[in-house]
């Protein structure tokens, strides 16, 4: 089988979202982390590599993302996809518009869209202004992001700095008219040499329509949400062969264990819903980490009983991180608890378990680090942008459902096991 669509997203739970989307298609999506060492052995029809070039150095990005392109095209890919957040997070130096600017140069291509509306999350773009709920991205809490604060919400002044081409908009009036004349105005824009166009959609009939206007685009740029259709549209082209569907739910064995390193409010609801109802718990402290070493905590974990999905928490509410933060530094706790999570899974593997739950981004990429994780296949979606990963760690076949931050309800961890045994 070879590879119809490659995606490349710029971090690790973008890459899980947009995977989980592309898989509500029901079809077979591979994710890939970090840039795949080798030729590919056994390619998806839909591959996503996901790389941390979010707030990387320009010249670090773009080499990485080409690199990325280079495996993906080895693989078969004929359509490519450059996935950024559906908040647009960059700087003026980039690193959304020169990607995409390499990426065009490298497969010979006039003209990309951007589309980082995201309708279900409450993403919309209006006259190349994009909203975060009800408010303009640049009233939103995205302004005072510590690394990449966004200021303006209008999509080509944004874009406009980080590229060399001429940037334009097809608006909202346009798309409502649909996908035929979504495509004649493209085409508009590329005779006046415009080859960067913001596209506004505020709902995902209109996100259907662009993508089918798109279809035959070598790249598109997006969110994750507009790169919800193209599984089906691209399977109506006939070049998507047999076995190309989602793999069966493999049957695991119950033993589970769930590791939270997340701090966010949602999380912490979370982690008090599980243990209220009954689930076994240990709390990790930085400051006792620091002092003892993960010792009491294995010796915890080695006491359970695995089918009751112990978990292991070092989520806290924000004056004690605080405190923690204050008594070792902000890195220092923060690796304390990546890194003892991260041998608790291990520890949790060997022991048996083969149901993994893991709450937040940094704390997802220590866990599949350590599990030898570099290749996932996607499952059922557990929550929006939230699905069960397949994958192989240490020669045992496991299931990882990875979460960021805020994602998810009260019931997340529960729900997620649930969902598992779930024909
Ligand atoms: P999220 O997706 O919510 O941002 P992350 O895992 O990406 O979650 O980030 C949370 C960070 O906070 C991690 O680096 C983690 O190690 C750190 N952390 C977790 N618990 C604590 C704590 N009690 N004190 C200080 N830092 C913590």
């Amino acid at each position: 089988m070879s590879t119809l669509l490659g995606c490349i997203a710029d971090d690790f739970t973008g890459a899980t979202d947009l995977a989980g989307l592309l898989a509500r298609s029901g079809r077979k999506v591979s994710l890939r982390i970090g840039l795949p060492e080798g030729p590919s052995d056994d390619p998806a029809p839909f591959e996503v590599i996901a790389l941390k070039i979010r707030t990387a150095p320009v010249d670090t990005a773009v080499a990485e993302a080409c690199a990325a392109l280079d495996w993906l095209r080895a693989a078969g890919a004929e359509r490519f996809f450059w996935k950024y957040c559906s908040t647009f997070d960059s700087t003026p130096e980039g690193n959304i518009g020169p990607v995409s600017e390499a990426l065009m140069d490298r497969l010979g291509a006039r003209q990309t869209i951007y589309c980082p509306a995201f309708p279900e999350n409450g993403r919309s773009i209006f006259m190349g202004n994009l909203f975060v709920g009800r408010q303009p991205l640049a009233e939103s809490p995205m302004k005072d992001h510590p690394l990449t604060p966004m200021r303006d919400s209008n999509l080509m002044r944004l874009l406009e700095p980080q590229v060399t081409g001429k940037v334009g908009l097809v608006d909202r009036l346009c798309v409502a008219q649909g996908a035929e004349a979504i495509r004649a105005e493209l085409d508009r824009l590329a005779g006046q040499d415009i080859a960067h166009v913001v596209v506004d959609a505020v709902a995902d009939a209109d996100l259907d329509a662009i993508a089918r206007a798109c279809r035959d685009m070598a790249l598109m740029t997006g969110g994750s949400a507009v790169a919800m259709p193209l599984p089906d549209l691209l399977a109506e082209t006939g070049k998507l062969r047999e076995g190309a569907s989602r793999p069966e739910q493999p049957r695991l064995a119950p033993e589970a264990f769930v590791a939270s390193g997340s701090c966010s409010a949602m999380t912490r609801a979370q982690v008090r819903s599980f243990l209220d109802a009954g689930r076994p718990g240990f709390r990790l402290r930085p400051e006792d980490l620091d002092r003892d070493g993960i010792g009491p905590a294995r010796d915890w974990l080695q006491a359970q009983d695995l089918t009751q999905a112990p978990l292991v928490y070092a989520s806290a509410d924000p004056d004690d991180v605080r405190a923690a933060q204050d008594a070792l530094g902000v890195a220092r706790a923060g690796t304390l608890v990546e890194d003892a999570l991260a041998e608790l899974a291990v520890l949790a593997r060997d022991l048996g378990a083969r149901r993994f739950v893991v709450a937040g981004g940094e704390t997802s990429g220590a866990v599949t680090g350590a599990l030898g994780v570099a290749r996932l296949d996607i499952g059922a979606e557990i929550a929006p942008g939230v699905p069960w990963c397949y994958c192989n760690s240490a020669g045992a076949e496991i299931a990882l459902a990875l979460k960021s931050g805020n994602f998810g309800t009260e019931d997340f961890f529960q729900g997620a096991l649930e969902k598992l045994d779930e024909r």
